[in-house]
């Protein structure tokens, strides 16, 4: 059971409890993106049991006709293995989803998986036409060619600022200079993707720059942020017809994600602590 400390950030621990969760979140016309939370397995029967823990939950997503899709991580579906190993489950995961009309998200994690993720994604997109997305990290300066050569790709890109420690000599370290960068990118999308973009971020600028940019050149976007983050502002937007979704991480292994937000944010503890004393 996840104390209720914990509880602001994650949905539960069972995909009932994160079900329940996208239920209310759809009654405020916000869609859910579902994630079972678990990364960095080197054992391929670890990779196996989350991927097949995907398949159902992409079921229980199409039997409750929920406005829901899914997001996973390489390493979760065996990127630690090998390429081969994540390539088959991704297809596996993407190949399923298609069927049920269930879209599915690949998260980026460090740096030394871009190119595997890359490729695989790209390869999976291009044959199949699409039935899944693919975040970029704009603190990465390899970033816009990437962009660039997925841009007549069909699927979708979620733009997000990067959670990772990079090294100076590949990544822009600086925070002003994301944000800077961050806005540039999100420019040349709105320019040269037909398919819709997706934003990853609660900053308040970077949504309005987006809303301007949509004025400007009519491409669609959605706006993703995290369960427990601005979730005032995910519903203000959804109200006034912003396509919204809401990451919901859920699962077992929910300790090591609250502590990364609690790390990341100091006031997410205060605000955890607030959220259970009210
Ligand atoms: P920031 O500039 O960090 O914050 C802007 C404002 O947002 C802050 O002032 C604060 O008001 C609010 N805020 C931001 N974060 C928090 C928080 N944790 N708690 C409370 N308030 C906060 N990164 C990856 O590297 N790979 C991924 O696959 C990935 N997927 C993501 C998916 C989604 C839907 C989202 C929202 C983020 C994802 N990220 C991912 C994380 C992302 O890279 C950033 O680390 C994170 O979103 C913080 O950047 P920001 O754009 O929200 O803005």
């Amino acid at each position: 059971m996840i104390p209720p400390i914990a509880s602001k950030f994650v949905a539960g621990e069972t995909s009932a409890e994160v079900l329940e969760h996208t239920r209310t979140l759809n009654e405020r016309e916000v869609a859910g993106i579902l994630n079972l939370l678990g990364e960095h397995y080197d054992d391929p029967s670890d990779a196996a049991a989350d991927t097949n823990a995907y398949v159902e939950l992409i079921d229980d997503i199409a039997a409750s006709d929920l406005d829901a899709c899914i997001s996973v991580k390489p390493s979760q579906i065996g990127l630690g293995v090998d390429e081969k190993t994540f390539e088959r489950n991704l297809i596996e995961i993407v190949d399923y989803g298609a069927n049920r009309g269930v879209f599915v998200w690949v998260d980026m994690e460090d740096h030394t998986t871009t190119d595997a993720t890359l490729d695989a994604y790209e390869a999976l997109v291009r044959r199949h036409g699409g039935g899944a997305g693919l975040c970029l990290q704009a603190n990465l300066k390899r970033t816009r060619e990437d962009l660039e050569r997925l841009a007549d790709a069909p699927g979708k890109i979620r733009l997000v600022k990067g959670a990772y420690d990079e090294p100076d000599e590949i990544a822009y370290t600086d925070k002003d200079r994301v944000d800077d960068v961050y806005r540039d990118l999100l420019e040349y999308m709105f320019e040269s993707f037909d398919d819709g973009i997706a934003i990853g971020s609660h900053d308040p600028d970077v949504i309005a720059h987006a809303r301007e940019l949509h004025r400007t050149h009519g491409t669609p976007y959605e706006i993703q942020m995290l369960t427990g983050v601005r979730t005032d502002t995910q519903y203000e937007l959804a109200a006034r017809g912003v396509d919204v979704y809401q990451y919901v991480p859920y699962g077992p292994n929910w300790f090591s994600y609250f502590y990364r937000r609690v790390r990341e944010r100091k006031e997410n503890l205060a605000f955890a602590l607030r959220a259970i004393l009210n």
